[in-house]
């Protein structure tokens, strides 16, 4: 276990069982995770084994309740264990967390046939799942889709196409937001659609800036038949759903930089600490000094409100939602600043590959985007001090 991690988390009070949750994944994140990380990112590999080898660990349903295999613990435990799995690998940590997302919004809007049927193979980790709401024509407006569903005898007929998913073409299942009514967010339903769907297909494996070991493809339904008994809670309730969801995954993301940043100052302590230039180690400057100062500060900062965040969405406090809104905001940013200073640290090395923190800073960048971009969040924020 690194050093750097393990201290930083002493100032929040966390309870010998989540020291020890935190442990295991920093455990498994050191062993399967970390040794291969540049390898997936430079082979554009999804490592579907490693993957699912979290699923006896019981991260394939870290909020799922237990009697489907979930392992029924708390946003906060989850916080800690997407963080522990960042500092390896920020691109496999963000994977297992919209896998969860996916899996939390069965089984909590999911009826018991539905939950029975499809949550065992997802907390096992033998299947794994994507979370589907942007379009080509819709990010940030999401209630604007336009994927539409239409009931025909006992299946609803799927025709549109979803844009930028995470892992579509690998995973199993896809928890699809599509439309069933009017215009808006009322109109919206949520359809669990297995990959051998009649009518699903996928798009190229896009082209990015980071987030390699994962692919992001289109999801394509023309004339895709699914069983109407896939549909999750009733018809409209999908807008609603699909926002539970990303309550909880915006921490998980925010959770994700904040693993990855921890990871680039380490990486920055240690090569400062070996660095010379003009006769004297490169950390005796006491403007870099000041600048590792800085970047330590504001992690700490970003890892207490995020811890706070979590506390809030597990005791269901009212105003959950604007401080999971603001941790996303907050966190993601700094995270990215920390990891983009940790590379100028580096100098020239910060620049090459082997060195591991251009992938750290082309990997956080995305968590300013996905799941609500960072002036999305902006907009949730006022609304909520606005009153509208
Ligand atoms: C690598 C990657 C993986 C992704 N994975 C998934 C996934 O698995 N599932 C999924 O459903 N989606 C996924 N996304 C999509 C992601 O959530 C969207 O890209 C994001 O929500 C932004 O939508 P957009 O790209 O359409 O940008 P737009 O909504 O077009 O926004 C463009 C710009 O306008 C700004 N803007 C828009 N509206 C406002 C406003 N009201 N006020 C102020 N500024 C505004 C935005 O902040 C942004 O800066 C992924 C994206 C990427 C890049």
């Amino acid at each position: 276990m690194d050093a750097a991690v393990d201290a930083s988390t002493s100032q929040f009070e966390l309870n010998e069982e989540q020291r020890a949750i935190q442990e295991m994944a920093q455990a498994f994140a050191a062993d399967r995770v970390a040794p291969n990380a540049l390898e997936w990112d430079r082979a554009k590999h999804f490592p579907a084994d490693v993957i699912r080898e979290t699923g006896p660990l019981g991260l394939g349903g870290i909020y799922v309740k237990d009697d489907v295999g979930g392992s029924a613990l708390g946003r906060l435990d989850a916080v800690l264990i997407f963080e522990a799995l960042a500092h390896a690998d920020p691109a496999f940590s963000s994977f297992i967390s919209i896998h969860n997302m996916a899996a939390s919004m069965i089984d909590r809007f999911g009826n018991d046939e539905q939950r029975q049927r499809l949550l065992p193979k997802l907390t096992s980790m033998e299947w794994l799942a994507s979370y589907c709401l942007t379009e080509p024509g819709s990010g940030s407006d999401a209630a604007a889709l336009k994927t539409r569903a239409v009931k025909s005898g006992d299946d609803y007929v799927l025709n549109g196409a979803k844009q930028f998913i995470s892992g579509a073409g690998d995973s199993d299942l896809y928890v699809v937001m599509a439309r069933t009514g009017a215009d808006g967010p009322k109109g919206i339903s949520t359809f669990v659609v297995p990959k051998d769907a009649p009518g699903l297909s996928f798009g190229a494996n896009e082209h990015k800036m980071g987030w390699h070991m994962q692919s992001t493809r289109q999801v394509i339904f023309e004339d895709c038949k699914v069983p109407a008994a896939n549909l999750l809670s009733g018809e409209g309730a999908g807008f609603g759903i699909a926002m539970a969801g990303l309550d909880g995954g915006r921490l998980n993301i925010a959770a994700c930089s904040l693993g990855g940043a921890q990871s680039a100052l380490d990486k920055a302590l240690a090569y400062t600490a070996e660095r010379k230039a003009f006769g004297s180690k490169i950390n005796q400057f006491q403007a870099l000094q000041f600048r590792l100062a800085d970047m330590e500060t504001e992690l700490q900062a970003a890892r207490i409100f995020l811890y706070a965040a979590a506390s809030k969405l597990d005791r269901k406090a009212p105003d959950a939602g604007k401080w999971s809104a603001m941790a996303k905001r907050f966190v993601t940013d700094i995270g990215f600043n920390v990891a983009n200073e940790a590379l100028q640290l580096h100098g020239g090395y910060g620049y090459l590959h082997d060195y591991g923190i251009e992938k750290l800073v082309r990997d956080l960048r995305v968590h300013q985007i996905l799941e609500g971009t960072n002036e999305i969040m902006r907009v949730i924020i006022a609304r909520a001090l606005i009153g509208r």
